[in-house]
């Protein structure tokens, strides 16, 4: 038999049984063979299909077919094409996908396509091809992205590839979230823009972002979720247009004017100059500072105007009760009053605001306010003073659920001004270098030696003594200075490191990290750097993070990923304070921790309580179970050391082994254990 006839022959008795109308063409493009399932489908018997044009492709696809062909010709893996145009003899389109397969027999080269029919009318055909030249210019026009449920970036086009300046393969798998400055503020409103995707909902709004180089921009944004046919989200859509010189050219029509263009009230930049004015003219004023409760995830607020308008009844309000006052908004949710009234007549503004509320769209928002009042002279005595005042109590009406308005407590002051000076001293503290660092270590169980110390950060001020690092993280997270602190532990860890290596003590360091750190995008590059500079291998590093660090990383896979990259390089992490609160345990999982350490407040009355010793004693089964040693802390005498030796602990830390030491006590101990050691 005639070569080229064999292989029809085959095709007919392979391919005919296939439920799909199929084809096979030279590589000319010309067909060769139609199968009869494609003759019913389409139409064509197989002498109308093999003309030199064949009817089958859309005039305006021809090119696009012989594409498909050149592509096919040089590829010997199946390709599939989807969304193909074909035509039907009796002039209905269809769309389909084409599975294409390329193959040579008897030194000539041919392709079998296979036809996934979707059948669709004229009409959705036609709205098929202006749904693609909609799509084709709307990405000619904006920027786009496409984010999958879990709020990761799928696709981007070259508009947003070339503000942003990511590239298009690193942009892949990055978060939502990374796209926005690294800000309280700005996390709260993608937070918000995720809730209303997540609920089905469109968002509509200026918002500000961030480019890979940390440059910001505003964009005025669409985001639409996409659902299939029986409304289960695919994937969310996001349409961007820049808007950065319209808000520039606003935020300096503000800055002139002293006006907030949204609500016509004072602006903050105002605000500043008149509080300074009232002090000079010596006036007795409190500093009333407001905010609106859970602005950002109000269900109600999910485009720019919704949100402009609830600002401007809340401004109507804020006018009729606090008459002939002056007001300032000085957030995008904050309000501050400068008012010789009484506190009783502030504080009644949340009832007045209960009997006036505010409607949008005909339905009652329910909003209600936090507020504080700052009293001048007898509070604080400047305007960055009286700001951050208000900002310490708001923080603390937050935290008993909002809804009232506060005014600040002696006590409250007194604290307040303590945390005042410890940060500014604390960044004098941090230029002159006058932290330094303490040493606790731990010892290992089995073996009786020290494996590992901890870096612990020490700082003793002239002016304010010492200040313990209770007092010092908090503030310092608060404030930002955290990273400072982090920076210079992970330096004096290196160093010390890498002094004992080439001393040739085997043994690790840790340090304390905080959460806010890890949100960095550059901390793997930080720690390699550091690691780098003072040649330590990345195995002697151990990064000791919070239950609290770890609930929070565990929704941020930007951080899982740097911890992940981390621990390729061989650091390792401990999770620190084990049981102390937030009892997700899935973190354990998603987290690289190859420790856990028990907190020290299980082991302070261990001996005293049982129900404490089976719980102990379960978390040390656990963390087996899960193959994470297990380090208790805060071992303080032989009896609890005994008792944790036999539950199967690993590993103690507390003044059992020692107190946290300087870097050359800590020399001593090892000498000590190496001497002990010779003498046995
Ligand atoms: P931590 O990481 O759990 O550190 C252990 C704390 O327990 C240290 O307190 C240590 O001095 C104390 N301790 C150790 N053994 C015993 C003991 O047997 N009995 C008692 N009662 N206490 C013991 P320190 O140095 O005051 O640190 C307190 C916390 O502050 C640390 O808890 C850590 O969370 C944080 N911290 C310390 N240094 C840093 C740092 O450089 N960066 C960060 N982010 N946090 C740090
Ligand atoms: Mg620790
Ligand atoms: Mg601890």
């Amino acid at each position: 038999m005639h070569s080229i006839e064999a292989l029809l022959d085959s095709c007919s008795t392979i391919f005919s049984h296939l439920p799909y109308p199929t084809f096979l063409t030279n590589k000319e493009g010309n067909i060769v063979w139609w199968s009869r399932e494609a003759e019913k489908h389409f139409g064509y018997t197989f002498d109308d299909a093999k003309s030199e044009h064949p009817p089958l492709f859309d005039n305006s696809l021809q090119g696009h077919f012989s594409s498909i062909l050149e592509n096919q010709l040089h590829n010997v893996e199946p390709i599939r094409y989807d969304s193909v145009l074909l035509n039907h003899s009796n002039g209905e389109q269809s769309m389909a996908s084409l599975l294409a397969k390329s193959f040579t027999f008897e030194h000539d080269r041919y392709v079998l396509f296979v036809i996934e029919t979707d059948y669709i009318s004229n009409s959705e055909a036609s709205s098929f091809l202006e749904l693609q030249l909609l799509k084709k210019n709307l990405s000619e026009s904006f920027m786009i992205l496409y984010l999958d449920k879990e709020g990761l970036i799928t696709h981007a086009n070259t508009h947003f590839l070339k503000k942003s300046n990511w590239t298009p393969k690193r942009i892949l798998g990055k978060s939502f979230w990374q796209l926005f400055p690294n800000t309280p503020d700005n996390t709260k409103i993608a937070d918000n823009i995720m809730n209303v995707l997540n609920r089905g909902e469109r968002f509509h709004g200026a918002v500000e972002k961030t480019t890979k180089d940390g440059t910001n921009y505003w964009v005025n944004l669409l985001a639409i979720p996409v659902t299939d046919k029986k409304n289960h989200t695919l994937y969310y859509l996001l349409l961007e247009e820049e808007i950065t010189e319209k808000k520039l050219f606003q935020s300096r029509l503000e800055q002139i004017a002293y006006v907030d263009m949204e609500t016509g009230l004072m602006s903050r930049h105002r605000l500043e100059g008149v509080v300074q004015e009232y002090i000079e003219e010596k006036r007795n004023f409190s500093f009333v500072f407001f905010t609106i409760d859970q602005f950002y995830t109000l269900k109600e607020i999910f485009n720019d105007q919704t949100e402009a308008e609830l600002l401007i009844e809340f401004t109507k309000r804020l006018k009729v009760y606090f008459e002939e006052t002056t007001i300032a908004r000085i957030g995008r949710d904050e309000f501050a009053l400068l008012t010789p009234l009484s506190d009783w007549y502030i504080q009644g503004f949340t009832n007045y605001l209960k009997q006036h509320p505010i409607y949008l769209n005909n339905k009652i928002v329910p909003i209600t306010i936090s507020g504080a009042i700052t009293k001048y002279p007898e509070d604080q005595q400047s305007y960055i003073h009286l700001i951050k005042a208000s900002n310490a109590t708001i923080q603390k009406v937050k935290q008993g659920g909002g809804g009232s308005i506060v005014s600040l407590s002696q006590s409250d002051q007194n604290r307040l001004s303590r945390t005042i000076q410890i940060e500014k001293r604390l960044l004098e503290a941090l230029n002159h270098q006058d932290l330094h660092v303490m040493y606790l270590p731990q010892k290992d169980v089995q073996t009786g030696k020290i494996t590992s110390v901890e870096a612990l950060v020490r700082w003793e001020d002239e002016v304010l003594g010492v200040v313990s690092p209770e007092e010092l993280i908090p503030i310092a997270e608060e404030t930002g200075l955290i990273n400072e602190i982090g920076n210079f532990m992970l330096e004096k860890c290196c160093e010390q490191a890498s002094v004992w290596q080439s001393k040739g003590f085997p043994i690790k360091v840790s340090f304390n990290s905080s959460i806010r750190e890890f949100r960095d995008k550059n901390m793997v590059k930080t720690i390699r750097k550091m690691l780098q500079k003072y040649n330590c291998s990345p195995d002697t590093l151990i990064i000791e993070i919070t239950e609290k660090f770890a609930l929070e990383a565990e929704a941020e896979k930007s951080i899982i990923q740097q911890m992940q990259t981390l621990q390729a390089d061989g650091v390792s992490f401990v999770l620190d304070d084990f049981g102390t609160g937030y009892a997700s345990l899935r973190y354990l999982q998603l987290l690289p921790i190859s420790q856990l350490k028990v907190d020290k407040s299980f082991i302070s009355s261990l001996l005293q309580q049982e129900k404490l010793q089976s719980l102990v004693k379960g978390l040390i089964q656990f963390g087996h179970s899960l193959n994470i040693r297990v380090v208790a802390e805060g071992v303080e005498t032989e009896d609890q050391f005994t008792l944790l030796m036999q539950m199967g602990c690993d590993s103690i830390q507390g003044y059992y082994v020692s107190k946290p030491i300087s870097a050359s006590e800590i020399e001593s101990l090892l000498n000590k254990e190496t001497k002990t050691v010779k003498n046995i």
